[in-house]
């Protein structure tokens, strides 16, 4: 039997663990499999590109497990009240292919490009960061605010996005940390106001098209840039003069260089891998007044840990069901006795 996570089982498990909780110990997971970088047979993911959008598959495996996402990328859906990203994915047994558990991404998918973000940020933004900038507050907005507040202190959002209703929501959501003084938000009327004093910016806007969210004129010295919203060929957030004058790291260069903000840089252009700044074999913030750029797109190995992570967090809790995904067999050639196993099938002569 497979074990299935749905919706509602997600639901579960963030009430009974905590979304925080769950971030970080997600993070935990992201970083150990990360810092294990050459055990993974890694690749691009495949994309499938439409005018409205993408649909996209990642697989990654090492010797134990394999795992694949099926997510999306389609900006225009909320104006049909379906969100832009979701996903679905399967966790499997490499040593029989045997499929271990098929779960909801969606939300899962949030989770842990927050918690990415995060283990990004620790090892590349200035300790004493306080402020974030959050431009675009759409579905992954709060992830990033909680997993940012509750893992690297951040006490004050400078917030904005094109779409206040967007921003209302968000506000809503976050009242809980705001009423504890926990965390401050401030509204702004655009995305130069928002980034005025932050120590960090995260840009998690969704537009199928070259935008400028951030120029190099908005940039102060010492900045962290969690740029995470442009992940998709002809879909970047910056402008190309920040990188130039930024020290870039990206997950898996052979992906970023395709989907990041990388895509607008000569194939020279020089970056760092993430998991060798990890691992201290490479060094992340050279100075306090450097400014260093997280050029997030999302790679398979995070679905992975994720993925490993939620099997083991529902197994413990208790939370999910089974399903008949394929077969089980008393004898394993008699396939053809299980698809007979309803009833007598209907005969057509030749
Ligand atoms: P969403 O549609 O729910 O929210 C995006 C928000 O951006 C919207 O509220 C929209 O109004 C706002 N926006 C668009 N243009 C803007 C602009 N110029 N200035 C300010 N705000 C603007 O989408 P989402 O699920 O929150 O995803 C956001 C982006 O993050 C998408 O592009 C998605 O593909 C990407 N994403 C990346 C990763 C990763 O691992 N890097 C993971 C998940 C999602």
């Amino acid at each position: 039997m497979t074990r299935y996570i749905d919706v509602a089982d997600m639901q579960q498990l963030v009430a009974k663990h905590g979304a925080d909780r769950m971030m970080a110990e997600m993070g935990d997971c992201i970083r150990e499999d990360f810092l294990r970088w050459d055990a993974f047979d890694k690749s691009p993911r495949t994309a499938n590109h439409s005018a409205n959008g993408v649909i996209e598959l990642m697989p990654v495996s090492d010797d134990a497990l394999y795992a694949f996402k099926y997510v999306n990328g389609h900006p225009k859906n909320p104006l049909q009240g379906l969100t832009t990203v979701m996903a679905f994915g399967l966790l499997a047994d490499v040593a029989t292919g045997y499929p271990t558990m098929l779960s909801e991404l969606t939300i899962t998918t949030a989770l842990r490009t927050a918690a990415t973000s995060v283990v990004a940020a620790k090892a590349l933004a200035r300790p004493e960061s306080r402020v974030m900038a959050l431009i675009g507050n759409g579905s992954q907005s709060e992830f990033q605010a909680i997993a940012f507040m509750t893992q690297l202190g951040i006490t004050t959002l400078r917030v904005f996005d094109v779409d206040s209703r967007a921003t209302d929501k968000m506000v809503a959501n976050l009242r809980f940390w705001t009423d504890s003084g926990a965390l401050t938000v401030v509204r702004c009327a655009s995305t130069r106001e928002a980034v005025q004093g932050a120590d960090i910016v995260t840009t998690v806007t969704a537009d199928k098209t070259n935008a400028t969210i951030l120029t190099a004129d908005m940039i102060a010295p010492g900045m962290h840039i969690n740029a995470v919203g442009g992940d998709c060929p002809g879909k970047t957030e910056l402008q190309a003069a920040i990188l130039n004058s930024a020290k870039v790291f990206v997950e898996f260069e052979p992906q970023t260089r395709i989907e990041g903000e990388l895509q607008q840089m000569p194939q020279d252009f020089v970056t760092h891998a993430l998991w060798q700044v990890l691992a201290g074999t490479i060094a992340g913030r050279d100075n306090a007044s450097q400014v260093t750029l997280f050029d997030s797109v999302g790679f398979a190995l995070e679905d992975l840990s994720a993925l490993r992570y939620v099997h083991a967090l529902s197994q413990k809790l208790g939370i999910g069901s089974t399903l008949d995904l394929v077969p089980t067999l008393d004898d394993p050639k008699n396939l053809f006795g299980c698809a007979m196993a309803a009833g007598p099938h209907l005969r057509r002569a030749a």
